[in-house]
């Protein structure tokens, strides 16, 4: 292979970027009415996450639920599908694109498409903090995936039950009584709660590192549709070391569910899906 690189090689990597998708372009949420309605909200319902399992939970819209860390660090993988079509799912790619690799408050989830609408809202983060560190890394991440069996098989050449992949399929599977083959084609790319992530600034590669979690930090939404959620309690723990095991200390995770006083949010409606025509120029 011969030598490609350009005379004007380095003119070319000065060019400065662009941000693709400016976050001024969308319609930002109205986070003082979801703070007055929050303000009058009472507990719904909880429901707790074991280590290395999963738990669903329901949201109406307009309703919100919080992700708390209990007992010791711990990060959790979260999925989220509209209640009447489980098609209708969170987008982390688009959600990403938007806002960043990382989301806190204000930052919206987005749902696949065709539907492409908001379908959570982050209205609280205690972990907001924590910004950008040295190494790029931050908390709340949309990049990574998921851990799952299957790369597990791939790298390792065993089978392991608990990755949050299945954690996920099993609760998805016991909440609507599909068979687990067929709930797991449901279970998509997650919301990394609490995960600390990144890519490595001189290889480009996926990195995880402790989560600064504490027991008492919660991540809080305001749900913007009718959702069904699971979230994983996570085999890696606080992710400080290894994932997709059972080496790692693990910890439940509890997700809270409360409701606002009728008319709190009176004037405010959920997101219609998505306006395209769905023709793609036929
Ligand atoms: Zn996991």
């Amino acid at each position: 292979m011969p030598d490609t690189t350009p005379p004007d090689a380095d003119a070319r990597r000065a060019v400065a970027p662009v941000i693709c998708y400016p976050p001024e372009t969308l319609d930002p949420p109205d986070l003082a009415l979801y703070a007055r309605a929050r303000a009058g909200a009472h507990k719904l319902s909880d429901s707790v996450a074991a280590p290395r399992e999963a738990a669903t939970f329901h949201v109406k819209a307009a309703q919100f639920f919080r992700i708390t860390s209990v007992e010791g660090p711990q990060v959790g993988d979260l999925n989220l599908w509209a209640a009447d079509d489980l098609n209708e799912r969170f987008f982390s790619g688009k959600t990403r694109a938007l806002h960043g690799t990382h989301v806190s408050t204000g930052d919206r989830l987005w749902s696949s498409i065709p539907y492409l609408r908001p379908m959570a809202t982050v209205v609280e983060d205690t972990l907001g903090w924590y910004g950008i560190d040295e190494f790029g890394g931050a908390v709340h991440d949309v990049i990574g995936t998921r851990c799952d069996p299957y790369t597990h098989m791939l790298l390792n050449h065993d089978d392991y039950h608990h990755c949050c992949h299945s954690n996920l399929t099993r609760a998805l599977a016991a909440e609507t009584g599909m068979a687990p083959q067929e709930a797991e084609l449901f279970v998509h790319d997650v919301l990394n709660v609490f995960m600390c992530t990144g890519f490595s600034r001189d290889t480009g590669q996926y990195f995880m590192k402790a989560s600064p979690v504490r027991p008492g930090d919660y991540i809080e939404f305001f749900a913007e549709i009718d959702l069904l959620g699971a979230i994983s309690a996570c085999p890696g723990g606080d992710c400080s070391t290894t994932h997709s095991s059972d080496q790692a200390q693990c910890h439940p995770l509890l997700v809270e569910v409360f409701a606002p006083p009728a008319g709190a949010l009176q004037g405010w409606r959920p997101a219609p899906r998505n306006g395209y025509s769905r023709s793609h120029g036929l």
